[in-house]
């Protein structure tokens, strides 16, 4: 009831503001978040009779799949757990979950995520059935029974458990266990907690109490999604488990350690899904959530100084739980079947730290050992019908032409499904081009793409078509982002209007003029000038553009700031300008649009075509990448570059260097 509830909102967002976790200066630098990979077996037996898996695991760490680009291939994934499609609920549980939860009870932070496309296992992982329950049951028994034991009377401290059931759904936080609340808003406190003001929260101490409010609220939630299956495969469903400890005796400290258990959204990309083409989805196509916790992920495993939390509800809601002291652990389910292949591919290569090319054609030797024996296959074979096709030259080539490796049922199961994969339709044919595109953009190198001439006229044909495509996406994305613009601007003019009624300038562009009349006039930066009194040696010049010399000379009265620019050029060292370019490129591939408009002429509208640009097209390689951006021209950047070398410059002379 809300009596309850009114209580149980209290210690959640009244602000409280604990002393900091015991022990926490001491703890090793942040833990990366582990991932391991479990691969479902076939779960309809007529399918998997006939269909081939193109995926299959090669120890406890690693797997091997297909790679589609090249049937000499396979690619080689490496996580730190792998599970096959024989492992049981058991052992995930034990293997990569049990372990993190005694942590709890050090008050520090847990998460379990689920990812993978719809179908390959998620819910089965984190809920599983009565017959084999998943993580969150196992997970909740082991914890209650752990905070019985650790909380019994005797013992220094007092223990309470707590659950609360959300999800995310289209960037929106929905309370499950309280289906009249809307949109719930994630604050931090000023220990860094994260906290959900109005979150119900439902005290339990057996595993009954537990499935009293879980159970309704997920079937609730299931039920919900029948009608509208997409929103069960979109939202994601956060379970988060709290446990509180008291200590009994002096100092009365407090600790509380908070354990998310999630079930995340679908995986697959829904853009190219259904047949309605890109255009019509795209914008409410790509889950933000998604998106950046492989973001997250990535910076955290890679040791970035800058994790994009705040980017998404998600992430936000999971900073204090990701990374940190805290533990978590990503489990990638994947399916055998081969229409999951692109799925399983993409969610492979977003779990992967590391990644081989293995120069072996993928087979099914170690599947089916006792009907075929291991399978050697002939350099003829391996190559296929499109090697062979090669031969006869381009003129011959039609669709029908891979007829005979079809023919050949016994052949082709020996073979690799890649081949199969060779006479797939246009749809998939396009989403594989798209795929390639990623990965090339990701870095990842391989064969060329598709090479024999006639898939070279239709990889040329795809390309146009999704050429045409892109340029409507981006379009769509510079209308978008327009829009935000000028809400941006309308919202800016009226707090200047209400608070600033002058513009300030940053102070480099107020420092333009010396007392004398020089020739060459040194010029720094205002807060730089006490340390260039003590060091006359200084880096930053300023010198007089020629077609302003008689004016410059009689400098009596200050330039006009804007004209000031025009009259000076800047003679920096190589040195200072080539750390200054990095900085700026630093800035412009992991700097969030709020970050991006500390450069000078970068205003809001620029900096967010920055950013959608960086997501479409990746990394700046270079500075002058930026003339790519729209709204950037090649006049601009030359006073671009001036501007930030200059204020960078100053930053790092101001620095502790
Ligand atoms: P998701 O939540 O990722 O969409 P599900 O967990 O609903 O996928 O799994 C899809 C189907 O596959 C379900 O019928 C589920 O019971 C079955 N399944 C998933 N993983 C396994 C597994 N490891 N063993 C047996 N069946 C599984
Ligand atoms: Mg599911």
């Amino acid at each position: 009831t809300k009596a309850g509830g009114s209580r149980d909102r209290d210690h959640l967002g009244a602000g409280r503001c604990r002393p900091s976790k015991i022990g926490a200066s001491r703890r090793p630098p942040p833990a990366r978040v582990r991932v391991a990979v479990r691969l479902r077996p076939f779960v309809d037996a007529t399918v998997g009779a006939s269909d081939t898996p193109c995926v299959r695991g090669m120890d406890s760490c690693s797997l091997e799949i297909a790679n589609w680009r090249n049937h000499q291939e396979t690619l080689k994934y490496q996580f730190d757990a792998f599970y096959g499609e024989r492992s049981t609920q058991q052992d995930i549980y034990a293997g990569s979950v049990q372990p993190i939860l005694r942590h709890l009870l050090e008050g520090q932070n847990a998460s379990v995520l689920a990812y993978g496309p719809t179908g390959a296992g998620k819910t089965h992982t984190m809920l599983g059935s009565p017959e084999q329950p998943g993580v969150i049951p196992r997970a909740l028994m082991d914890l209650l029974q752990l905070t019985r034991e650790e909380g019994a009377e005797g013992r220094p401290w007092a223990l309470s458990v707590t659950m609360s059931y959300l999800e995310i759904y289209q960037e929106k936080v929905l309370d499950l266990l309280d289906s009249t609340s809307g949109d719930l808003v994630i604050r931090e406190d000023c220990r860094g907690n994260i906290l959900i003001p109005g979150l119900t929260q439902k005290p339990i101490t057996s595993f009954a109490d537990f499935e009293r409010h879980f159970l309704p609220a997920s079937r609730n939630r299931t039920v919900g999604a029948t009608r509208l299956n997409q929103r069960s495969s979109r939202s994601h469903a956060v379970l988060l488990v709290k446990v509180d400890q008291r200590e009994r005796l002096a100092p009365f400290r407090q600790r509380e350690g908070k354990l998310y258990l999630i079930d995340l959204a679908g995986s697959e990309d829904n853009r190219r899904t259904g047949n309605k083409g890109l255009r019509l989805k795209e914008s409410g196509a790509i889950n933000a959530s998604l998106f950046v916790l492989g973001k997250v992920v990535d910076a955290l495993n890679q040791g970035l100084p800058r994790v994009p939390y705040r980017d998404s509800k998600l992430t936000r809601l999971l900073q204090d739980s990701l990374g940190g002291s805290a533990h978590s652990i990503l489990i990638a389910n994947i399916a055998p079947e081969r229409h999951f292949y692109l799925d399983t591919v993409s969610a492979l290569n977003f779990a992967a730290r590391t990644k081989e090319v293995i120069n072996r054609p993928f087979t099914n030797e170690s599947l089916q050992p006792h009907v075929l024996g291991p399978v050697k296959l002939s350099q003829k074979e391996l190559l296929g019908p499109p090697e062979a096709k090669r031969a006869r030259g381009p003129e011959e080539e039609e669709i029908g032409s891979l007829e005979p490796m079809a023919a050949s049922a016994s052949a082709s199961q020996k073979l690799s499904p890649l081949q199969k994969l060779s006479s797939m339709d246009p749809a998939m044919l396009e989403r594989l081009l798209s795929l390639d595109r990623l990965l090339a953009s990701q870095g990842s190198q391989g064969a060329p793409l598709l090479s024999t001439p006639k898939r070279e006229r239709m990889v040329l044909m795809k390309t146009v078509e999704e050429k045409d495509l892109e340029i409507e996406r981006l379009k769509m994305k510079q209308k978008e982002l327009e829009a935000k613009v000028l809400a941006q601007k309308a919202e800016d003019s009226k707090e200047k209007e209400n608070h600033c009624p002058t513009i300030l300038r940053p102070l480099l562009h107020r420092t333009v003029t010396v007392a004398k009349p020089l020739k060459k006039a040194v010029v720094m930066p205002l807060q730089l000038i006490q340390e260039q009194a003590a060091s006359p040696n200084a880096e930053i010049h300023i010198l007089k553009n020629k077609g302003r010399k008689r004016k410059l000379e009689s400098l009596d009265a200050p330039e006009p700031e804007e004209k000031a620019e025009d009259c000076w050029e800047l003679q920096i060292s190589p040195e200072l300008l080539a750390h200054g370019r990095q900085k700026i490129l630093d800035l412009l591939n992991e700097g969030s649009a709020r970050d991006l408009r500390s450069l000078q002429r970068i205003g809001p509208k620029k900096a967010q075509l920055i950013v959608g640009w960086r997501e479409l097209h990746g990394r700046f390689s270079q500075v002058e990448d930026l003339e790519r951006v729209e709204g950037i021209t090649g006049k601009q950047m030359e006073s671009f570059l001036k501007a930030n070398i200059l204020g960078l410059a100053a930053g790092q002379r101001c620095g502790p260097s």
